[in-house]
């Protein structure tokens, strides 16, 4: 097949994203909602703080009262009370000091705090060294959120700071799209999870590779399956646990150009379209809908099976929940080794990046079955189609794997 004619690494990246589309918002307690997205705007229901408090520990006055406050002549007040935080204010006496913790109310009457450092720290009659003006050391009610502003906007990611506001302001529950639930089934007679494989059967890593991809994508693998190359048996085990609750059934292997193709074979006569990507590792996908659930086809190579989820699944699922940055991190590095890519291909290729120096090395070479350099790698360096090869020093754009 001329390279012409393979579907282009953005039009597949399309076709994906089409097919996973958007999840509808639901309402999900806060705390079950950390890494997802809000889906509108949280409203503060009440003003934060929601009494004015004391920022320090120190004495709540009446500011004008200590006005000539110095440390020749300190301004002597008694002490009617201890304000702990937790109780409440009261009304300070003219004429009269309470001892105030940080955090509690200020008493009624009182404008500023005196820090204790500032004092004799005397729990009867206080000697206050300083003058302090209206307002000091007093935190102000709705001086962080007033009652019914925007506390977060709608497609904030929600964590640990937005939690801690959430609990705050006292909101139980925000509307959310949820993580979207992915059915992830491997392929392949040869594959067993006996920890003694018998001749020619290998472990199948891809299920459990693709499901950590998939949470690590802050969405939720559902279930993993495996199936032999038998189109009937697959057929038989995505049916017994495909239900309205899964947004997306992830396959590895059974879709390129051999004898026994079990997913092409069972999906591609069931709406199930498969092509050649114009890309290097990960040429042969499919995609469509089984019996009404979108279905993504990967390669079975578990390095064209973890680059293939990186460029076309990873940002479709993180779409469907709404993320800000479906996509990694992509920066310019400079190759410390030459390279070459086959012709009409964009290659992605495993890589160690220093992201101080600006440099990128790749780990191993272009090959799909080498799961122990993609292991050893960081990120993936972008070759674009039209480029067959590269010089040590050249710059290349990498997507980092971790961010
Ligand atoms: P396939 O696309 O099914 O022909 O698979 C391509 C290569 O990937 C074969 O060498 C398979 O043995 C291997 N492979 C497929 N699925 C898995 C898997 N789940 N775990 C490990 N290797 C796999
Ligand atoms: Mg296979």
């Amino acid at each position: 097949m001329p390279a012409t004619s393979l579907r282009t690494v953005a039009e597949h990246q399309r076709a994906i994203a089409e097919l996973i589309g958007s999840l509808a918002p639901t309402t999900l307690p806060v705390a079950e909602a950390a890494g997802l997205v809000l889906a509108e705007p949280v409203l503060a229901p009440e003003s934060l703080p929601s009494f004015d408090n004391s920022a320090m520990d120190g004495y709540a006055v009446r500011a004008a009262e200590i006005s000539t406050a110095s440390d020749d002549a300190p301004v002597r007040l008694p002490v009617t009370a201890d304000i702990p935080a937790g109780s409440p204010g009261g009304e300070l006496a003219a004429g009269t000091a309470r001892r105030i913790m940080t955090g509690a109310p200020l008493p009624r009457g009182a404008d500023a705090v005196v820090e204790v450092e500032a004092t004799d720290g005397d729990t009867e009659v206080v000697a206050i060294r300083t003058a302090r003006e209206v307002g000091s050391f007093v935190r102000v009610a709705g001086g962080d959120i007033v009652a019914g502003a925007t506390a977060l906007p709608g497609g904030t990611v929600i964590g640990p700071a937005q939690i801690g506001l959430l609990a705050a302001l006292g909101v139980g529950s925000v509307v959310v799209r949820p993580r979207p639930r992915v059915l992830v089934c491997s392929t392949g007679s040869e594959l067993t999870d006996d920890p003694e494989p018998a001749a020619g059967q290998i472990r199948d890593s891809n299920s459990i590779m693709l499901a950590a991809a998939v949470e690590d994508a802050g969405c939720i693998a559902v279930r993993r399956l495996w199936s032999s190359d038998d189109v009937t048996t697959f057929l038989a085990t995505l049916d017994a646990e495909l239900d309205a609750g899964i947004d997306l059934v992830l396959t590895s292997g059974g879709v390129s150009a051999g004898a026994y193709e079990v997913v092409k074979d069972a999906l591609g006569p069931r709406g199930v379209e498969f092509t050649k990507v114009a890309m290097q590792p990960g040429m042969p996908q499919g995609s469509g809908q089984y019996g009404g659930t979108p279905v993504v086809c990967l390669p079975g190579n578990p390095v064209s099976a973890l680059v293939s989820f990186e460029v076309f699944v990873r940002p479709a699922l993180r779409a469907a929940f709404g993320h800000p940055r479906p996509n990694r991190d992509v920066v310019t590095a400079t190759l410390t080794e030459a390279l070459t890519s086959p012709p009409g291909k964009r290659q992605l290729r495993r890589g160690l990046l220093d992201r101080s120096a600006g440099t990128v090395a790749l780990t191993g070479p272009a090959g799909s079955g080498f799961l122990g350099w993609m292991a050893r790698a960081d990120c993936l360096v972008d070759v674009p189609t039209e480029v067959m090869s590269l010089e040590a020093g050249a710059g290349v754009e990498v997507w980092d794997l971790t961010r």
